[in-house]
């Protein structure tokens, strides 16, 4: 029986030129690769749809399994209902699902819930036996031991500019706009560092550990860095801003080959941090914190949020301001995106402010599903595309650039934004 995982493109990733903004191996369906074949008994592919032209009426396979997030889910599920119309087999998972398990199993033959690890080998004894259930769903979360090594060499290494590598999973912290931690637990679990090295040691590009904070646990990352540095890789991350002030960490990830970390600074403005509950991001401190970073030679995305509860229309001004004085090299900048499973999006639902109750494609990079507290909903949207123009202006990324101790890859990141906007305008 033959297996095929889909990762289906996302619009919204894609840059002018028909590639993703940043093109990073799909990490879920290597893993889940790597698990179907440990269980033995079926053939697997990946088809990455972001480079491979995929026909849904003629994709020959017995069972497509699909990784859904809540940005895709809606053509997620014509997929899906075209495959099933054709009598293949799906199964989804992903977040999406996780959270609106009623919403998905309309599409699907059986919906995995949370991670794949422990249940997966009864669902493929399941699949085996045609007795699938609706639904699988793991009772506790399940250990990283014990977990099998990715082949990177499933995926065309040619198409991507980064391997992603898994180190650790869950996150203690409970900011509202995010849906990690009632997914994956807020106790952090860590992989075997024999097994990260593993699979460090068969990836051929630069990598990018996908954890949502890679020093989340310092005596874990600690030794992972130290383990790191003879094999002579290049990496980046996700990372909390306060490791801008951990020399020790920053020295151990620069000698193990750190480029650039990605940190979530959400805002300039402190009321927003308190009121979306990160406390452990302090505006005062992020200038100084990316001063140290880059003099560990590290780049540092900075990804910002607008149109939280305490943003007016002079936070845009704020925001620019502090990105041009703070000397960081990229950006990301979204509107605020009330994802199913947030506490978020249970509030505003509370306050009466969604738009929707299910249209997952507001979602989507220039929509809106919510009315903000102080500003009209068309005139965040517009404002957010006129900053996103001025600060992806080849003027303004040549000055940031300037910053940026590892110049190449700050260029990359920033121009594809660039084409990701203009694509997005036209
Ligand atoms: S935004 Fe980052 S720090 Fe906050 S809960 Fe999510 S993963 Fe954790």
């Amino acid at each position: 029986m033959k297996i095929t995982l889909i990762n289906l493109s996302n619009t919204d990733r894609v840059s002018g030129r028909g590639k993703p903004t940043f093109p990073l191996t799909p990490y879920s369906l290597l893993l889940l690769a790597a698990l179907i074949r440990r269980h033995g008994g079926f053939e697997v592919e990946i088809i990455d749809e972001d480079f491979d032209a995929v026909s849904f009426r003629t994709l020959d396979t017995d069972c497509v399994g699909l990784s859904v997030n809540s940005r895709i889910s809606r053509r997620a599920y014509r997929i899906a209902d075209t495959l099933r119309a054709r009598g293949i087999t799906v199964l989804l998972g992903g977040p999406h699902p996780t959270v609106v398990p009623e919403e998905a199993r309309r599409h699907c033959d059986a919906l995995v819930r949370g991670e794949a690890e422990d249940i997966i080998d009864v669902l493929l004894d399941d699949l085996e036996a045609g007795r699938l259930k609706q639904v699988y769903r793991n009772e506790h979360v399940p250990s990283l031991q014990g977990r099998p090594v990715v082949d990177h060499s499933l995926v065309n290494p040619d198409n991507y500019l980064l391997q992603a590598v898994s180190t650790t999973r869950g996150c203690p912290y409970n900011c509202e706009f995010c849906s990690v931690h009632s997914i994956y637990g807020r106790k952090i679990r860590t992989r075997p560092i024999d097994d990260v090295i593993e699979e460090v040691g068969r990836a051929t590009k630069t990598l990018f550990f996908t954890d949502d904070n890679v020093f989340a646990r310092r005596s874990y990352s600690s030794e992972l860095l130290r383990r790191l540095a003879p094999l002579r890789v290049k990496w980046g991350a996700q990372a909390c801003i306060g490791v801008g002030k951990d020399d020790e960490l920053l020295e151990l990830a620069r000698a193990s080959g750190c480029l650039m970390l990605f940190v979530g600074m959400e805002t300039v403005n402190p009321k927003n941090l308190e009121g979306i509950g990160k406390p452990q991001n302090r505006v005062d401190e992020y200038k100084a914190l990316i001063r140290n970073i880059h003099a560990h030679g590290i780049n540092i995305q900075g990804s910002f949020i607008v149109g939280l509860d305490d943003d007016d229309l002079s936070s845009f001004a704020a925001l620019e301001r502090f990105i041009d004085e703070s000397g960081i090299d990229t950006i990301h900048l979204q509107i605020l995106k009330p994802y199913p499973g947030t506490r978020l999006r249970d509030r505003l639902a509370r306050e009466g402010r969604l738009l929707s109750e299910d249209d997952w494609d507001n979602l989507s990079e220039l929509r809106i599903d919510y009315v903000p507290r102080l500003i009209a909903p068309d005139r965040l949207v517009q404002e957010y595309r006129n900053t996103l123009e001025r600060i992806t202006s080849i003027e303004r990324i040549e000055r940031r650039l300037q910053h940026a101790p590892n110049r190449e890859i700050a260029s990359m990141l920033n121009m594809s934004q660039r084409h990701k906007l203009m694509h997005a305008l036209i």
